[in-house]
């Protein structure tokens, strides 16, 4: 029965909590890969990168997940990599294919006028799946119910250098619910969530306990909460506390966003809907930019500077470091502090 499986599930937290490995403490965390079988090439490189730049030493277990079942040689492949546990899973099609009621004369006709617009993606179903996916359902799949922290990777991006602490025991140690390697501003996505920040403004007048006191608005927002600046956290690296989805103010500001659609009539991306969520929901304390962490996701870099750099063997120029280009939102980051 259900409630024998959440005993079964917060039994294993517990037990998973507490562990040690080879001596060190752990953090009940995980690392969540949502790729394709095609992707395999670009999976087996950022795991490769991952294992010798962190975990080799740790041993966190790996969850892959994909909407399709994973054939034997990709799961060869990227278990030849690491001896830490490894974990295939295949989504649940209510997890993620358009839901049928969703109006599909409309969403279709939404997609045609993006594919004018040039607008990346604009024309794909499976990529609103998958921001889809990724905004509400990951956290929920039974293969991630047994974890609080999990760090996400996509195929094809770089670690650049040593990571020589335990970033899950940093969060959990110090309080930190949403950390992000990350920020960026595009001008060219404002097509894709023309309404969701009107929406996100209707939820926090009909939820208004739900918006924390000394919240991240002045990352979002450039005048007080009336426009959105586009400003949001790059969502393929983040080290976060999975209870925060799970919990109640985003269960609910989720199932708002999913109600009206834009997932679909609209392109909306995980990214604007989780940075949205952490900086309005969470205290600004509970945010953690790792700068230390030298990160690239095609076409920006990350690169740690001074001491972080030489102390992290890192492979970066620290030259070329997307902080100081104007698209980056690190100055709006820095100013609500
Ligand atoms: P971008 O970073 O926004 O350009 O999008 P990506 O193509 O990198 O996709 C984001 C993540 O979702 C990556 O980890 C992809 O491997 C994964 N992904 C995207 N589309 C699909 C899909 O249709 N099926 C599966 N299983 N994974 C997908
Ligand atoms: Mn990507």
């Amino acid at each position: 029965s259900l409630s024998r499986l959440v005993e079964q599930l917060s039994l294993n937290r517990t037990i998973l909590t507490d562990a040690y490995y080879d001596g060190h403490r752990r953090a009940n965390a995980t690392f969540v890969f949502l790729c394709r079988n095609s992707d395999i090439a670009g999976v087996v490189s950022s795991i490769q990168q991952m294992e010798d730049r962190f975990n080799r030493k740790h041993q966190y277990p790996w969850v892959l997940l994909n909407d399709e079942p994973f054939t034997d040689d990709f799961k060869k492949r990227v278990s030849a990599l690491t001896d830490a546990p490894i974990h295939f899973g295949t989504i649940p099609k209510e997890h993620w294919v358009q839901p049928d009621w969703i109006d599909e004369k409309k969403a279709g006709a939404a997609r045609k006028v993006m594919v004018w617009q040039r607008i990346i993606y604009g024309g794909s179903v499976p990529y609103r799946n998958m921001c889809r996916f990724n905004s509400g359902f990951f956290y929920r799949h039974e293969l991630l119910l047994p974890y609080k922290y999990y760090w996400r990777v996509e195929p094809d991006v770089k670690f650049f250098c040593d990571i020589d602490y335990d970033p899950f025991l940093f969060m959990q140690d110090k309080n930190k619910t949403y950390a992000l390697g990350f920020t960026i501003t595009m001008e060219e996505f404002r097509e894709t969530i023309t309404t969701l920040w009107d929406t996100t403004k209707e939820f926090m007048v009909e939820n208004p306990q739900y918006v924390a006191e000394d919240n991240a608005l002045g990352f979002l927002s450039n005048d007080g909460g009336i426009s959105y600046n586009l400003c949001h956290y790059w969502s393929n690296f983040e080290i976060a506390d999975m209870d925060f989805w799970r919990g109640e103010a985003y269960s609910k500001y989720f199932d708002f966003l999913e109600s009206k659609g834009g997932f679909y009539y609209e392109r909306w991306g995980d990214a604007p809907v989780h940075s949205i969520a952490a900086s309005l929901f969470l205290s600004k304390h509970q945010l953690h930019f790792f700068r230390d962490i030298g990160y690239r996701h095609e076409p920006f870099q990350h690169c740690p500077q001074g001491d972080d750099w030489s102390r992290g063997r890192c492979a970066c120029n620290p030259d070329d470091n997307f902080d100081y280009t104007p698209a980056s939102c690190i100055k709006n980051f820095d100013r609500i502090f």
